[in-house]
């Protein structure tokens, strides 16, 4: 039986580029289709019904047809939309970066059910107010879960003890996660892991999303963590996420000076 010409689903822009003089091409995930493109025709003209509600960072029902090139969005309905996400820079700019993760995670038209719960929490979490680096970290761990890459953070990513407290830790995401101070590992890796990191990624791994939430860390440890699950989302994605930049940069801004929102652009 072929597919239906026409279907419905719940989707979340994970980023878009304008096409030609009036149209717009959107990356969406959905749960059961998994990551598609999409086209939205006329969009960018003041008439088009398909307007404004064709956003990120918000939940919605898509009606699209389907296209050679891309299927054609027919009909937007605003199912949720994570309004207070947009309130800082550092939210936006962490929606934006997860978003991303997502999007080259996954590859197209493979069902995503797991991935859309995770981002759909995120996004949540987020508007929420939930710190956004923890909600980076938690959603980071999550996924690497999902792609089948969860982080080694108990044993040895080479020989497979349990990492002694009193030891030194070194973080090898080529390998899987960290080393114990026996282990060589290949040539290049020395970025130390300090106890309090490697404490805090297991607290990512085991504790639910309120008690990561309810953590006092010193912000060096945030910092060291940060750097390690980045460097491993990296290495598991094998590329740099492009919005990082941008949410570098945000944070080092003064609070209160306007800035763009950021642009969801694909390549
Ligand atoms: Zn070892």
């Amino acid at each position: 039986m072929p597919a239906p010409r026409r279907y419905v689903t719940d989707a979340i822009v994970l980023s878009r580029f304008d096409l030609g003089e009036a149209d717009r091409v959107l990356t969406l995930i959905t749960p059961g289709h998994g990551k598609l493109k999409a086209i939205a025709k006329g969009i960018r003209r003041p008439s088009s019904r398909l307007g404004g509600s064709l956003e990120p960072f918000a939940e919605l029902s898509v009606a699209l047809a389907r296209g050679r090139t891309f299927d054609v969005v027919t009909e937007v309905r605003v199912g949720h939309a994570w309004l207070r996400l947009r309130d800082t820079l550092e939210g936006a700019a962490t929606a934006w970066y997860l978003a991303e993760l997502a999007d080259r995670s996954l590859e197209e038209r493979h069902v995503a059910e797991p991935q859309y719960a995770l981002l759909h929490r995120a996004y949540g979490l987020l508007d929420a107010g939930m710190a956004p680096g923890r909600v980076a970290r938690w959603y980071e761990m999550r996924l690497a879960d999902e792609l089948g890459q969860r982080p080694e953070v108990d044993r040895c990513a080479e020989c497979d003890r349990v990492l002694d407290p009193g030891g030194q830790f070194r973080w090898v995401p080529p390998l899987g996660g960290v080393l114990c101070e026996r282990c060589p590992g290949p040539a290049a890796a020395h970025t130390g892991l300090g106890l309090e990191a490697l404490k805090v990624l297991k607290a990512y791994q085991r504790l639910d999303i309120e008690a990561i939430a309810a953590l006092r860390l010193p912000d060096a440890v945030e910092r060291e963590v940060e750097a390690a699950m980045r460097e491993f989302m990296r290495t598991a994605l094998e590329r740099d996420p492009r919005s990082l930049a941008f949410l570098d940069e945000v944070r080092t801004r003064p609070a209160r000076r306007p800035a763009p929102a950021p642009q969801l652009t694909a390549q």
